[in-house]
């Protein structure tokens, strides 16, 4: 048993099995002509129960092909350009190989005596992102596991700060369509149920200044006390980016701190064309960015970042195994007084050589890539009859819906739209996403993919109105 375990014995053993390993995937990604199967629960429950996990096969090549069976063959694949559901992007190989590095090395990044180097390359990282961002001398932050987390930790750090003691009290003013992170959030904090206020949305589903200040004063008037404001950059529906100019003016004004959720608009941070499209994250108190979502990182690979150093030591806690006091005077690094995991993956090495090879510029082009995409999809749709489009594309997202010329029913255009979602996931052909606008079902693109052209576009429209018009003829037989 000992020849599995990965040491200078068994180097061989270790590139042998991994290279097996990167040879299948490379093969199923030259061959994968779909993005996804279709295959079903009840199709593939059975073969994942039928593996007696108390009866190994040892060897590798006989794993990789079980694993063919129960994964590889039905997965579904974010590189093929037809899957444009959610916000998963391809992932750029130096990212890939920082994958393959860091568990090999495995290093943790809680403390340096865990992993040296890997501590003071996420430090680069943090400052090299807050001065993208622009957050001044005093900045820093911490990589995390994702923008849950990132919005986790930068409201718990916004709950400290707050001058209140009772919880009771406290508010947090985001927009209606902020991620669900933040009601997570508020309860994780111990707030109330009331706690979170949502501020309506214009037409571009941007948080309405106006409401943002009537409810400042709302809040101060009935004695309570606004804890933070969430502005969100790059809603996860729409990929609206808030005003955030006049929002961080309100902020300075009333003494509130300024979270800015850039878990998906964080691309432009790299952005050859469209970084003025964030102007204003710069007067953030904290920052979310998701890596992996629009820095092309694989899951996962995340970080907040805060203006004030000072404020992560809401997250400190010392112990004499692994960071006591003394280590502060000694002046050696340890990432988890800053952070609310202590055994951390070094996610920030897939960024690092990310950044050494290609650059952030290649990352914003290509982030511009799926920016100007969505504006042709735009308008592909603006100029057809079949669907109503909803946004103008701030960021890569399309929201919009079929609506068909001989149906005027609501509900029953929300049934075809719905159904020709699963039909076409059925089918594999392509993987779109769904949402609610004003209570109708539409569907979303969520392109990610510099691969995908105007053609894929136009291409998965008439799948889906094919399987809507398929699913209203059905209906409309049944009815007659
Ligand atoms: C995806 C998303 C999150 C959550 O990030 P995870 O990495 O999935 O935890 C938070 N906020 C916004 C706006 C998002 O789009």
């Amino acid at each position: 048993m000992r020849s599995h375990l990965l040491n200078g014995l068994t180097a061989e053993h270790y590139r042998r099995s991994v290279t097996e390993g990167v040879e299948r995937v490379a093969a199923k990604l030259a061959t994968t002509d779909r993005p996804f199967t279709g295959v079903t629960v009840d199709a593939l429950s059975p073969r994942i129960d039928a593996i007696d996990l108390d009866r190994p096969l040892g060897d590798t090549a006989a794993v990789l092909d079980e694993l063919e069976d129960v994964y590889l063959r039905d997965a579904v694949y974010f590189h093929h350009p037809r899957y444009l559901a959610h916000l998963n992007c391809p992932v750029v190989i130096p990212a890939v190989l920082g994958e393959a590095v860091l568990s090999a090395v495995n290093s943790s990044l809680d403390t340096w005596d865990q992993s040296a180097g890997g501590t003071l390359i996420e430090r680069r990282l943090v400052d090299w992102t807050a001065a993208r961002i622009g957050l001044g001398p005093a900045a820093d932050g911490v990589f995390t596991s994702g923008g849950t987390q990132s919005n986790l930790q930068a409201l718990l750090l916004a709950r400290e700060e707050a001058k209140s003691d009772s919880l009771a009290e406290l508010r947090i003013l985001t927009s209606e369509v902020s991620h669900f992170s933040v009601q997570k959030s508020a309860k994780l904090l111990g707030l109330g149920p009331d706690a979170v206020v949502a501020i309506p949305v214009d037409h571009d589903k941007r948080m309405q200044t106006v409401a943002l200040a009537h409810e400042l004063e709302r809040c101060t008037k009935d004695g309570l006390v606004p804890m933070a404001v969430v502005a969100t950059a790059g809603s996860t529906d729409f990929g609206s980016i808030d005003p955030l100019p006049e929002i961080a003016e309100l902020c300075a004004r009333h003494g509130v701190w300024l979270h800015v959720d850039a878990a998906y608009g964080c691309g432009l941070l790299a952005s050859l064309r469209y970084r003025d499209r964030i102007d204003g994250i710069e007067r953030a108190d904290s920052v979310t960015v998701d890596y992996h979502k629009s820095f092309f990182q694989p899951v996962s690979s995340s970080a907040v970042l805060v203006r004030d150093a000072a404020t992560l030591r809401h997250a400190t806690y010392h112990a004499e195994y692994l960071n006591p006091r003394r280590m502060v005077q000694e002046r050696i690094p340890n990432q988890v007084d800053k952070s609310l995991q202590t055994t951390r993956r070094f996610d920030a090495l897939k960024l690092w050589l990310t950044l050494r090879t290609m650059g952030a510029d290649g990352i914003g082009q290509l982030f511009d890539e799926v920016c100007d995409l969505a504006r042709e999809g735009w308008k592909l749709l603006a100029a057809d009859p079949r669907y109503d489009v909803v946004v103008e594309p701030s960021l890569s997202t399309l929201v919009f819906r079929y609506i068909p010329a001989a149906v005027t029913a609501p509900a029953e255009i929300d049934r075809a739209n719905l159904h020709a979602r699963k039909a076409l996931f059925a089918s594999g052909d392509a993987v779109v996403a769904g949402t609610k606008v004003a209570g109708r079902q539409y569907l979303k693109f969520t392109l990610l993919n510099p691969e995908t052209t105007t053609a894929d576009i136009a291409a998965v429209l008439d799948l889906i109105a094919g399987h809507a018009e398929q699913y209203l003829g059905v209906s409309l037989d049944r009815a007659s």
